[in-house]
Formats: C-alpha cells, sequence, structure tokens
C-alpha cells in the first residue's frame, strides 16, 4: 500500500482544487483498506473515502485520505438474458456504461459522461435522465467501520435524491448490478445524451459538477440563474456560464473562494425565494463534513 505524507490534493479532484492531506493512502485490496481505518483509529485522525473526486472539493485535511483508485476491475456473468456485474469500488463508472452500450443494456448507460467512481456513484445515489443507479444495485458489498467485511442486499439499503448510506455504514468495496438487454438499439439515446452533456454542461474545464441538490420541484440551476449568479466569479472560480449550478476552476482557484461563492449564492436564493440550497458537492476540510468518519 502506498502511504504518503503532506500531499497536495488539488490533482485528485476533478475541479482541481485543494490543500493538503496530512496522510494519502492508497491501497491496493480490501486488508490494505481495513489497515488504512485501524491505523486512523490507533492516530484518532479522521478519515475520508474517495473515489474519481468529481463531486469532491477540499480544504486542508489533517487526517486520512483514502484513494480508492487502485481497486477496480469488473466481472461480468451471464445468467438468462441478464448481465451481473460485479465491479470494485475504484472502478471508473464508465466502464459499466461503455459495457452497457457494446452489449446493448437497458438503463444504466444514462449515466455516462461523468468521472464517477463505482462506489462514489453508489455513495451518492449518482443519477441522470431519469435513471438512479440504485435501480441497477443487487448487493453491495462493504467494509464497515470495525473491519468486518458485509454484504447487503439492495432491498435492505435505503437510497434517496443522491443519497445512500454509505459512507456512514462504511467503505463500498465492490457492488454487483444487475442489467438487463434491452430490446431497441441504445446507441442512439446514448449519443443524445453524450450531444446534450456537451451541449449543456462545462465538461472541459475542470467542475465538481453539480454544486447544488435540486430543490424539488425547483431546478437548482434556474434559481441560481434567476438571482444572477450564472458566471459569477470570485478570484479563480466562478458559476459556469454554460450551466450555472456548476463552479469552475478557471486557473488557480481556492477552497475559500469556493466556500465564498457557496455561501453568496445560498444567500441570494434565500433572500428571493425562501429556500434553503442544500450542498450536492462534498466540502471537505478539518473541521468535518459529510463523508467524515471520526472513529
Ligand atoms: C462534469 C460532471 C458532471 C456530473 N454529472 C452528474 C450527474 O449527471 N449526476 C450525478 O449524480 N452526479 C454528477 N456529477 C457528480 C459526481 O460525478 C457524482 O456525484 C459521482 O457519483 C461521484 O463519484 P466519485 O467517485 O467521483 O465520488 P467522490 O467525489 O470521490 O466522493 C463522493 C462521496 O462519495 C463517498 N465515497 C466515494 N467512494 C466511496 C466508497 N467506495 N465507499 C463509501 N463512500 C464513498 C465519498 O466519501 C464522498 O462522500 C457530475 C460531476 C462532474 C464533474
Amino acid at each position: 500500500m502506498e502511504l504518503l505524507e503532506g500531499v497536495d490534493l488539488s490533482r485528485l479532484t476533478s475541479i482541481r482544487i485543494g490543500g493538503r492531506a496530512r496522510y494519502l493512502a492508497v491501497p491496493t485490496d480490501v486488508e490494505d483498506l481495513s489497515n488504512v481505518v485501524q491505523m486512523s483509529r490507533e492516530k484518532d485522525l479522521p478519515l475520508f473515502i474517495l473515489g474519481g473526486g468529481s463531486n469532491t472539493i477540499f480544504g486542508d485535511v489533517e487526517g486520512f485520505v483514502v484513494s480508492l483508485e487502485r481497486l477496480r476491475g469488473i466481472r461480468v456473468m451471464e445468467e438468462n438474458g441478464s448481465f451481473l456485474v460485479e465491479a470494485l469500488a475504484g472502478t471508473p463508472l464508465k466502464e459499466i456504461t461503455g459495457l452497457a452500450l457494446k452489449e446493448n443494456l437497458e438503463g444504466i448507460y444514462r449515466l455516462l459522461g461523468f468521472p464517477a467512481t463505482v462506489g462514489g456513484a453508489v455513495a451518492m445515489n449518482a443519477g441522470a435522465f431519469g435513471v438512479e443507479i440504485k435501480d441497477f444495485i443487487m448487493e453491495v458489498t462493504y467494509l464497515d467501520w470495525f473491519g468486518e467485511i458485509r454484504r447487503i442486499a439492495r432491498e435492505e439499503l435505503e437510497f434517496s435524491y443522491r443519497s445512500s448510506p454509505f459512507p456512514r455504514k462504511g467503505i463500498v468495496v465492490s457492488c454487483l448490478f444487475k442489467l438487463r438487454r434491452s430490446r431497441e438499439p441504445v446507441s442512439e439515446d446514448y449519443n443524445r445524451i453524450r450531444r446534450l452533456r456537451r451541449s449543456t454542461q462545462p465538461i472541459n474545464v475542470p467542475t465538481s459538477g453539480s454544486t447544488f441538490k435540486n430543490p424539488l420541484p425547483h431546478k437548482a440551476g434556474e434559481l441560481l440563474e434567476r438571482v444572477g449568479m450564472k458566471g459569477y466569479r470570485l478570484g479563480g472560480v466562478a458559476f459556469s456560464e454554460k450551466h450555472s449550478n456548476f463552479l469552475v476552476n478557471l486557473g488557480e482557484g481556492s477552497v475559500e473562494e469556493v466556500k465564498a461563492l457557496i455561501e453568496e449564492a445560498k444567500r441570494r436564493v434565500y433572500e428571493e425565494f425562501g429556500i434553503d440550497l442544500e450542498e450536492e458537492v462534498r466540502l471537505v476540510e478539518d473541521s468535518g463534513s459529510d463523508g467524515w468518519k471520526v472513529l
């Protein structure tokens, strides 16, 4: 296992902003992972699980950041016309959406076009174009915070909009999906979604995707636009001109600028509409955030 000290975290997230981690651990198997959890307990330091970093913005982290990038791989079994796909947590989600395109599998291909890992997508219950990852899960294998490996069926897990029991419940190690063959060719819809993403989202600049959850039935992006946040810039960070709910790093963006922009956006939306926007993005700092597990 790789264990580094004083690591610059900006290269580990899609928005490329970040302070330093006291420790960065990159486990290569579950035993390593379990050892890091144990180490953080012994040192009494908090620990943060990192997938693709596409929904995470770091400040300084006085603890362990654990990257699952080396826990990757998929296994595919065919059973009565369905595909059972088991993927390790650090596997890029695009391997699954790519498989779905190749094998003409229903639904899950709609989660194309964002740099998530399987574990991060399960933890966030990632969704797009009418599907959520929970719709395809059969079973999740996870390491609980006491170091035990557990398997749990989808029916026993509570998912909701961009929310799951993980990482509160433990660290997703792998996920088993059941994917069915589609009667219609999926490639046309796949390409339509890809084009739509390219034309409506800033996918070629560093970004962390949606900053706020949609306060249904409203869309966060529309509310932000109506209060003048579209394209609003502070130093090196701005709400994108292309999609007002996406923060983009224009160069040397800092976490302080991110925080100030988030506060400004929340203040304006609350004053104008009386709506409390809730962050979708995980802002991870020393003082703790959603996603911390202090042992
Ligand atoms: C251009 C762009 C477009 C996007 N579009 C969408 C979209 O359409 N729909 C959507 O839902 N999201 C979208 N996102 C946001 C993001 O990609 C998703 O939230 C994704 O699921 C995050 O996955 P990740 O692996 O990058 O997670 P990370 O950012 O690494 O982590 C996110 C959270 O998951 C936890 N986590 C990660 N791995 C594990 C694990 N193995 N076990 C337990 N907890 C874990 C982390 O601790 C953290 O709390 C987009 C992002 C970008 C940059």
